[in-house]
């Protein structure tokens, strides 16, 4: 990429969570292959983000490009109103093995925001077809379910978006978020809050909406699965729909294949996206029971009301398909706990480093909470220089690397976070 690419996409392109006026550096990443992504001067840095959760097997897997040529040699996109096609069937058929067994009617849409948002469409629509009045939902504080607008309504309501978008967008009903943390005692007064919020609203809840066991971008914190099932015991007794999104955690990255199962919880609904593709395309699925798609089928409206332009997308289905059978294949358990195993030696020793607040790990998760903020620029270049790709956000230093990452690259990983601990230059000063 020449300097003039560069310069133009200060000047034109938008970027996550970014100014367009005063724009942070961007790197300019020109290949990328099993854990490394490769920098247009060469350079090449081993990935500790997995692209947000999704390169799970890592990048350009000759298997997952093999699946997308095949698939574009037959046909890239058709339509699926009206027409069905063996990349879609293949996929929901492992997607209903995989999830639990009441989880069995399929949406695919686009994204994780769209997945969210036909979670809530549907919970509305299902209540509504049994002549109930209920759209009010039940989230817990510090979660994060995407950036559109029904799912907007359901994140946190401390960060901005909720400020910014006032008055436009429905108010839904916020619960402390869980105290104890995955791997302490359980105490139950923890779900008190959550439990009188649902006593005092339950008739007006369609849903209770939560990512279960790990809240993501809304703090990466771990919760006791105990919460889980005091969650899904409560809306049995208010007769409220739980959904699950387990767009984050969902593929193995907590440990197990679904983060429900630390808890041997059902949800009603389940969202799944990020590692569907295994970090190759866009693709997000909405499962649901039998019962919920019956009674939104017997409605007033005959149907569930959604429809995307490139729903079922064919290219996504296929990579996504072969994603699927390479993780079971790849014995992604094996993979995760050895990742857990090496970042628990490596990062929790961290928690008594006087830059910390804590430190801790689940899955092939690893997180340092420290106690000013990151100068997100200096921390980055900081890594960027040492080899390495990480993208800290607030006072959260984390990884998720893909599962297929070797001892040697992640300890380049664990090394370069402890080392940044000691530069308090890489930290905002409070
Ligand atoms: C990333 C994420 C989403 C949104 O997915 P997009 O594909 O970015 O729209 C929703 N929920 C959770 C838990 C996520 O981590």
């Amino acid at each position: 990429m020449t300097p003039a690419d560069l310069a133009f996409d200060r000047q034109h392109i938008w970027h996550p969570y970014t100014s367009m006026s005063e724009p942070l550096p961007c790197y300019p990443v020109v290949a990328a292959r099993d854990t490394r992504l490769q920098l247009a001067d060469g350079r090449e840095l081993v990935d500790g983000m997995s692209s947000w959760w999704a390169a799970i097997h890592g990048y350009n897997h000759p298997r997952l490009n093999a699946a997308m040529h095949n698939q574009i040699a037959a046909m890239s996109h058709v339509m699926f109103g009206g027409i069905t096609h063996p990349a879609a069937v293949a996929l929901c058929r492992q997607l209903v093995a995989m999830t639990p067994a009441p989880l069995e009617c399929v949406f695919l849409a686009d994204s994780g925001s769209v997945a969210v948002e036909v979670a809530m469409k549907m919970a509305l629509q299902y209540w509504q077809a049994r002549g109930e009045r209920r759209q009010r939902f039940l989230t817990l504080r510090r979660g994060y379910h995407g950036d559109t607008f029904a799912a907007m309504s359901v994140c946190d309501p401390q960060n901005s978006m909720h400020s910014l978008y006032e008055g436009y967008l429905p108010t839904h009903l916020f619960a402390r978020e869980p105290q104890c943390a995955f791997g302490d005692a359980w105490h139950d007064e923890d779900i008190n809050d959550f439990a009188a919020l649902l006593e005092q609203h339950g008739s007006a809840v369609a849903a209770v909406i939560l990512e279960p066991i790990v809240q993501g971008a809304g703090g990466m914190r771990f919760y006791h699965p105990r919460y889980l099932q005091r969650v899904r015991e409560l809306c049995d007794q208010h007769g409220v729909l739980l959904i699950a999104d387990e767009i984050a955690t969902g593929f193995g990255r907590t440990g197990r294949l679904f983060a429900c199962e630390h808890a041997a919880v059902v949800p009603d609904l389940i969202c799944v996206g990020k590692a569907l593709t295994g970090g190759t395309m866009t693709l997000s699925a909405t499962l649901t029971t039998r019962a919920v798609a019956d009674t939104i089928s017997n409605g007033a409206a005959g149907c569930f009301m959604h429809g995307p332009t490139f729903m079922a997308n064919p290219l996504a289905c296929a990579v996504a398909s072969e994603s699927l059978a390479m993780l079971q294949e790849n014995q992604w358990q094996q993979q995760v706990s050895a990742i857990e195993t090496q970042l628990r030696q490596a990062l929790l020793p961290l928690a008594d480093h006087p830059a910390v607040v804590d430190a801790r790990v689940l899955g092939a998760i690893g997180v340092i909470e420290t106690h000013q903020p990151v100068d997100i620029a200096a921390i980055q270049a900081f890594f960027v220089e040492r080899g390495v790709w990480i993208r800290p956000f607030g006072r959260l230093i984390y990884l998720m690397p893909p599962y297929i990452i070797s001892r040697e690259a992640l300890t380049a990983l664990t090394a370069a976070i402890a080392a940044a601990l000691d530069r308090p230059q890489l930290f905002q000063k409070m």
